[in-house]
């Protein structure tokens, strides 16, 4: 039996987070609103209005282009694609066409399951205004024109993604992207970033494309996976049997997990692109690209890069302290008030402080623990001020307070007590307090150590050195 491959192509619609939509001073995201409370004559296509391009919408394209290593045309021109649909009341959508404002792009996917990086082309990045929705509601049809006029952009891959699991990794890293830049809020459940899977397959070690089928309407990344491997797996099964892949346009029944034939696939020449004649071409001069381009930061991926090569993070503290801007830049931050290992200060991370901003559902900048004081603490515990499971509770105590970890510590008299004497006698008071477990352990009960250790923190609240401690109740019980 033939092997297969998949070769997938993925097309997203970001929905950039401007105030006002692209051509019009509507409110652009209307996600909490009633239908056609935002709408104005200019984005529902009134006779004698005219377009007005959005300023903002411009320079977050930009800086997603800039971050796609796409070529950012100096001049680009906006197109009209026409087609009739009840959603669209101008009767054609304002987008780019040949001359968009980026050209050509890629992304270099780290594939840490495999261990590789996949190189994914991008072949179109382009400006649009997204349409109005349509639903059935009361057995009726039912028209909502806020989106009309919002801001996308619209971003498509070559055919370069091979399995359903690197589709998903893709639109992962395109999500963390998009806020990281802070052009979108990229919620697939709110349709900030929406995605269509061309999906084909073909003998393994093949070089040619066969017919591909779009899937549509899938609004979370674990259902684009699960799409993508129920058609790889519809074509396999069909090409087996004989048959023939068809052009086909899916959709994807978010309660059933099954796809669904929508219709036969429209070929772009249907739409007669030209060029939108009430708007003039978008003029790029290197001062503006300059000033925009100035607010590009370190790019995630580059910064996971980094964390491993200049901190010596293995890839997976990397990856996981560089899932969001804030996060990388409060971790960064603590390592350069350290001045240690930075993978101690990543352990920090990792183990209090994640834990911490999770349960609350809170970002690291909301936290009263800034980057420094986290920094004190690890020093404290270093220099053995106090003990780690004091320093644990200071990440608590601090966040609660907002005071200094060194203030705290005086405060409460938390500091680690290392005096043999006053340890010792504590000792003795649990040994006085516990003749039966004294004797139990004389008879042979050694595994009680931990227990009379454990006597000894309590009583101390958790100050003692703990090996101090465990040596000197030895001492004692062995007398
Ligand atoms: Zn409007």
């Amino acid at each position: 039996m033939t092997s297969y491959e998949a070769v997938i192509g993925l097309e997203t619609h970001i929905q950039l987070n401007t105030t006002t939509k692209i051509f019009c001073s509507c409110k652009a995201d209307s996600w909490f609103d009633p239908p056609n409370t935002n709408i104005c004559p200019v984005c529902t296509g009134l006779p004698g209005v005219l377009p007005v391009l959005n300023r903002a919408v411009v320079e977050k394209g930009v800086l997603l282009a800039a971050a796609m290593h796409s070529e950012i045309r100096p001049v680009s021109f906006f197109d009209r694609k026409n087609y009739f649909y009840p959603d669209l009341p101008k009767g054609y959508q304002i987008s780019q066409y040949d001359m968009s404002l980026g050209k050509g792009g890629y992304m270099d996917l780290p594939m840490p399951q495999s261990g590789g990086v996949r190189h994914i082309t991008i072949t179109k990045l382009h400006l649009e205004e997204d349409a109005g929705k349509t639903k059935n509601e009361h057995g009726r049809r039912m028209i909502d024109f806020n989106r009309c006029g919002v801001p996308l952009v619209e971003m498509v891959t070559g055919p370069d993604l091979r399995t359903a699991d690197e589709a998903a990794q893709y639109l992962i890293r395109l999500r963390q992207l998009l806020r990281w830049l802070g052009i979108s809020e990229a919620d697939m459940e709110k349709g900030h970033l929406r995605c269509d899977a061309n999906v084909s397959i073909r003998p393994v070690g093949a070089t040619y494309l066969n017919t591909k089928t779009e899937i549509k309407n899938v609004n979370s990344i674990d259902a684009v996976r699960e799409a993508i491997l129920k058609e790889i797996d519809r074509q396999t099964r069909e090409v087996d049997a004989g048959n023939r892949i068809e052009a086909w346009t899916l959709e994807w029944d978010e309660d059933r997990g099954v796809l669904k034939k929508m219709r036969s696939k429209e070929t772009e020449a249907d739409y007669r692109y030209f060029r939108e004649p009430d708007l003039l071409p978008l003029r790029l001069d290197d001062a503006w690209k300059g000033q925009i381009l100035s607010g590009l930061p370190e790019l995630p991926l580059e910064r996971r890069a980094r964390f491993m090569s200049e901190f010596g993070l293995p890839e997976y503290d990397a990856d996981i302290l560089t899932a969001e801007r804030r996060l990388s830049e409060y971790f960064e931050a603590a390592v350069k008030a350290y001045g240690g290992d930075p993978k101690r200060v990543s352990n920090w991370m990792m183990n209090d402080i994640l834990r911490m901003v999770n349960d609350r559902g809170i970002s690291v900048t909301e936290l009263k623990l800034t980057p420094v004081y986290l920094a004190e603490i690890i020093k404290l515990v270093d220099s053995g001020t106090v003990n780690t499971s004091t320093g644990k509770a200071l990440v608590q105590k601090v966040d609660e307070t907002g005071k200094a970890p060194a203030e705290i510590v005086q405060a409460e008299g938390l500091a680690k007590v290392s005096d043999d004497s006053a340890i010792r006698a504590v000792c003795q008071e649990v040994m006085a307090e516990s003749p039966k477990e004294v004797a139990a352990f004389k008879g042979g009960k050694e595994t009680l150590m931990g227990w009379f250790v454990g006597q000894v923190m309590k009583k101390m609240r958790g100050k003692a050195d703990p090996a101090l401690a465990r040596s000197i109740m030895e001492e004692l019980l062995k007398q």
